[in-house]
């Protein structure tokens, strides 16, 4: 189901694979899948230039035609949802049933972003606040930025691409984008897809470059806008990115309080904290790491969440039974087992799971990990969570804001003042309440604080990003 080879884009056209290609392995047998071809200095430098010279052509592109190209992604997207989830199963090692999820993600973006392009509005402004300004009237819209950067990371090759893609085309920016040399598919078939289009000369380029490849996406001052997805790395190309605006997307160790009152629903809870934590080998940036659990339910949430946890299925990701497939590669698995014998040896007791075998790691639970260890402290980005008892509210928030990291927190209460609280006093993006940190939905505000980054996603948060304010004042003389 996947083809021989992929070109990359530039300037909204194919380019074939030369001598330079990437091999692109199936996560789960470490074979090489495909080949893509691989952009060079000079390619990068075309991308750039051609979406500088689009600039003006995509702001003029009329808010129905960006819909139009928009509405088409969507039906190519559907007409071509197998390849696509068949796709990243294998370049990802996703589980089939949550990549045909993550194209049906896909879709909702681009759908999103299609209502909201027509919807791009300003304000009516009343300057006349004293005697100096009678007469005087303001109004402002939202020109498009320009050209703008995206880098995305291999966890969502999809959908974290389109959150990034489809705002812009609703804004009318041109674009140019490196997707993760790890998962490159996604994007080239977003590419090959945005190709049949109408978009304007040059409005698009996507370049599977590696890391060390992308600087000009940084430092370059012809684009107006770097939009980042990954890891802490980001916060390094901010500090090198110029004068231009900096979104980062970065990661986080997401907490999730089980209050005392939840006795009665323990099973829908621990179905919830599962999913959320190891949902994708806990590969995402809000997987639950921190299951912080009043004493009153301590015990019986522990013994419930270990035998579920156990009976995962586990194994080949193709296969539609497996809830449980391998980390991106066999490196990422060994750093996090060498995090979990660190906490072990600190004292930490591992409940379930600890094994590993190339890059399939267990699902694995631990509690009593200190509070100074790595599995505490940093971003786990696999299938690992730590239980940790609370005996007051206070004491769970205080927990849970021990953290240099703040994207999302689950809060399951009945308590409304709990609740409150949570959303008050937790240093987060969003909280979620009576559900995991790990709920998202494409129309959201998606982002953190701290460590985990600046700016917002979610379609219409990523066109006000992407789009700037202009003003103009008319006096009426
Ligand atoms: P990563 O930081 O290693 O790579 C992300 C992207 O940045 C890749 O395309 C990579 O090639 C590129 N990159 C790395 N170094 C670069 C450099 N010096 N210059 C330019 N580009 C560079 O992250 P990853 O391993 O692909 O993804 C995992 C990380 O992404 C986790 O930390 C996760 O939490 C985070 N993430 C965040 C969100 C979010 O929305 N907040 C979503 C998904 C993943």
């Amino acid at each position: 189901m996947l083809a021989k080879s992929y070109p990359y884009y530039v300037a909204n056209k194919p380019v074939k694979p030369g001598k330079k290609k990437l091999d692109v392995l199936d996560k789960y047998t470490g074979k090489v899948a495909t080949r893509v071809a691989l952009p060079d200095a000079a390619a990068l430098e075309r991308a750039i230039a051609s979406a500088a010279a689009a600039a003006p052509a995509m702001k003029h592109f009329r808010p129905y035609e960006r819909q139009a190209v928009l509405e088409h992604c969507v039906r190519r997207f559907q007409e071509r949802r197998d390849e696509l989830a068949y796709a990243l199963c294998v370049e990802a090692g996703k589980p089939i049933n949550d990549a045909l999820g993550e194209v049906i993600r896909l879709i909702d973006t681009f759908k999103i972003a299609a209502e909201e392009s027509v919807r791009i509005d300003g304000e009516t402004l009343n300057l006349e606040i004293s005697p100096r300004t009678a007469g005087y009237h303001g109004y402002t819209r939202r020109v498009p930025s320009g050209p703008v950067a995206f880098i995305t990371p291999f966890n969502f090759p999809l959908n974290l691409v389109a959150h990034k893609v489809a705002p812009a085309i609703a804004a009318g920016c041109p674009f140019v984008l490196k997707p993760s040399e790890k998962t490159p598919l996604g994007a080239l078939i977003i590419g090959e897809i945005l190709a049949e289009t109408d978009l304007p000369k040059g409005a698009f380029s996507i370049l599977p470059l590696d890391g060390r490849h992308a600087e000009p996406l940084v430092t370059d001052p012809r684009l107006k806008l770097l939009s980042f997805t990954g890891g802490l790395v980001g916060w390094d190309l901010k500090a090198r990115a110029g004068h231009k605006k900096v979104t980062l997307e970065l990661g986080g160790n997401a907490a999730c309080i089980v209050d005392g009152d939840q006795a009665d629903r323990l099973d829908a809870v621990v179905d919830r904290l599962v999913f959320g934590a190891f949902y994708q080998s806990g590969q995402s940036c809000i997987s639950v790491q921190r299951i912080l659990v009043h004493d009153d339910v301590y015990e019986a949430l522990r013994r419930k969440l270990v035998a579920k946890v156990k009976a995962l299925k586990a194994g080949d990701p193709k296969k539609k039974s497996t809830f449980l497939g391998p980390m991106i590669d066999t490196a990422t698995a060994e750093r996090l087992e060498g995090w979990i014998a660190e906490a072990k040896k600190a004292g930490g007791r591992i409940l379930c799971g600890g094994g590993r075998k190339g890059a399939m790691l267990e699902a694995t639970l631990l509690e009593n990990v200190p509070r100074d260890a790595k599995l505490q402290r940093m971003e786990a980005f696999g299938p690992v969570a730590l239980l940790q008892r609370f005996m007051t509210f206070d004491e769970a928030l205080a927990f849970a804001n021990d953290s240099d990291f703040g994207l999302q927190a689950g809060v399951f209460t009945n308590d409304l003042r709990h609740a409150m609280r949570a959303w008050d006093e937790l240093e987060q993006g969003g909280v979620i309440v009576n559900d995991v940190p790990s709920f998202r939905v494409d129309n959201m505000p998606y982002g953190g604080v701290k460590s985990s980054g600046i700016g917002r996603e979610g379609v219409r948060y990523a066109i006000e990003d992407m789009t700037e304010t202009r003003l103009m004042v008319i006096r009426d003389v």
